[in-house]
């Protein structure tokens, strides 16, 4: 068995504050190691399992967050930013499942360091109707591919959430949100004990990848009305109320693109103050 392990920071251990995942900042040199502790117990865990290969995409910020000297040296890491599936990178090379560590609820929903791609800006997302995280879409790229996600960790927001797009996943809450920026945090031995003996027991057996078909149809709200001039300069990207925009897409391989041209987009019209 083949894994991708796909790794965000705002859902580690320890992490509640925009400055522990901000690169360059004290607090976040202190918790990449939390991180890369994090990704190191789901690895031990799915190596117990008798995976025969790990491969981690470090999926946060500029994608150059994890300790690449501490890893597990049975597991290889994707750094770097700019990859064309981005924190899903590598989805298109055959591996069996997929683990999301360190993730976090969607943009305008509770839970700790809650977003979806920008930090702020972005109020809610919404594929087909539904609320819609990175967690979600990333699933939704994963099933088109025929890959099922075995393994989900965060807050227990997060969890909560995770259970929507990826039902048969242990799921492993290593913090309880008290607001967006306070979680009741569990110490990184706890953790570690959690996160290994659930990847430890979630191949077997493994989950089968929901059958799914397209169109995906993605609906996104902003918090100002400056974005949507900016987004629907993407073709076939349209305006369907005062701060939204929407577009649909045969394929989720499309839709996702297509999603993250609207978020680096409407991240270009942010201003310093005004937002
Ligand atoms: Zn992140």
């Amino acid at each position: 068995v083949r894994i991708l392990i796909s790794a965000d920071m705002e859902g580690v251990t320890g992490v509640t504050f925009p400055d522990d995942v901000a690169p360059g900042s004290p607090r976040w040199s202190y918790h990449r190691t939390l991180f890369t502790g994090d990704v190191n117990a789901a690895i031990r865990g799915f190596f117990d399992a008798g995976a025969e290969e790990v491969l981690v995409n470090d999926a946060h910020a500029d994608k150059r967050n994890l300790l690449l000297d501490q890893l597990d040296p049975r597991a290889s890491m994707l750094i770097g930013t700019h990859k064309p599936w981005s924190m899903m990178e590598g989805i298109d090379r055959g591996y069996d499942a997929v683990a999301f560590i360190g993730y976090h609820a969607g943009a305008g929903q509770q839970g700790v360091l809650s977003h979806t791609y920008l930090p702020n800006m972005i109020t809610g997302v919404w594929l087909n109707g539904a609320p819609c995280s990175e967690g979600y879409m990333n699933a939704a790229l994963a099933h088109e591919f025929g890959v099922p996600v075995v393994l989900v960790t965060g807050d227990d927001c997060a969890m909560e959430d995770a259970k929507t797009y990826a039902p048969d996943a242990k799921l492993v809450a290593v913090k309880e949100c008290v607001d967006r920026y306070t979680a009741i945090c569990l110490p990184p031995q706890r953790t570690a004990e959690l996160i290994t003996a659930a990847a430890a027991s979630s191949l077997d057996p493994l989950p089968t990848a929901p059958a799914v078909t397209g169109p995906y149809r993605y609906e996104i709200e902003f918090d100002a009305t400056h974005p949507v001039v900016m987004t629907t300069a993407i073709p076939d990207v349209e305006q369907v109320g005062p701060r939204r925009v929407a577009f649909e897409l045969p394929t989720m391989r499309l839709a996702i693109r297509c999603f993250r041209a609207v978020t680096a987009l409407a991240d270009g019209s942010m201003e310093a103050t005004y937002g």
